[in-house]
């Protein structure tokens, strides 16, 4: 008998590797950018910033609002304006599904939650986009809350901050999508000659149409580090003019070398340097 020798089989683990998978399945996730494995509550509690690398990960519309405005607190407008699906369009799904399904999954009727709130003691107006809601798109409805928050923002003479994260236009409105570029561009022009201060903030992503209208339109145009922010997507563009496109296309930090924002604030500076460029902008609260 060979003592040193394994005779028996080894003792079986009682659990089998695709039950114990889904036990820890939802609360660990790896950072796409340093590849460091984050609890999923301590990422929450960072404000979805990595601890490890400071990537900034995505933050849905309710939180942008909780992180930015005094005490989490916000008053919602025009909350119940909700699309009537003008072009009785159809894709893979009916666009009345998809939106009854995002409607249902986020809570709110669409893509975007404009609020009145104090930011550090400063009424402000504050409107917040959430990509999941059929990728932040903006049809009439997005653009009619935009162009009644910028109202509300002259009848009360409120700044206002506009938070983008955005991959444009809502194809399924077709044209009643594109006439919203107009529309809040004109309104923004007013805001401007009523001398009221807008911060635009672009967060990752902020592409097409919203890029192309109030994203770009602030007196302060700031982003988040590392965010996509274009007009068209680096393929198109690449196939359009035939040459290579430069490292770091399209990113926050390239978009400020180039001259097309003001500033780069990382998440956790954001109300403070709002705060501060307020002040800049429309005197002390
Ligand atoms: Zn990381």
């Amino acid at each position: 008998m060979a003592w040193f020798k394994r005779e028996k089989k080894p003792i079986e683990n009682p659990t089998p590797v695709d039950e114990r998978r889904v036990r820890t399945e939802g609360l660990w996730m790896k950072c796409n950018s340093c590849r460091a494995i984050i609890w999923k509550k301590d990422l929450e509690e960072n404000w979805q910033v990595c601890p490890k690398c400071e990537h900034h990960f995505r933050l849905g519309a309710r939180r942008r609002l909780e992180l930015l405005l005094d005490d989490a607190h916000y008053t919602e407008l025009d909350a119940e304006l909700a699309s009537n699906d003008p072009l009785h369009f159809n894709d893979t799904k009916a666009y009345s599904q998809r939106l009854h399904d995002a409607q249902k999954k986020y809570g709110m009727k669409d893509a975007i939650i404009t609020a009145e709130g104090s930011l550090e003691g400063r009424p402000v107006i504050c409107c917040s986009m959430e990509f999941g809601f059929i990728g932040g798109s903006m049809g009439a409805v997005v653009g009619e809350k935009v162009a009644r928050a910028i109202e509300r923002s002259m009848e009360t003479r409120r700044p206002l901050i506009i938070v983008s994260c955005s991959s444009g236009a809502r194809m399924m409105e077709g044209a009643v999508s594109l006439m919203q570029l107009a529309k809040v561009a004109a309104a923004l022009a007013r805001l401007d000659e009523a001398r009221i201060p807008y911060i635009s903030l672009l967060t990752d992503p902020t592409t097409g149409g919203v890029t192309a209208s109030f994203a770009m339109l602030g007196d302060l145009n700031i982003a988040e580090p590392r965010a996509l922010i274009g007009f068209a997507g680096p393929r198109v563009i690449a196939d359009t003019i035939r040459q290579k496109l430069p490292d770091g296309f399209q990113t926050s930090e390239f978009m400020l070398e180039h001259g097309f924002l003001d500033a780069i604030v990382p998440r956790k500076e954001l109300k403070a340097y709002m705060s501060q460029a307020l002040n800049f902008l429309a005197g002390p609260a």
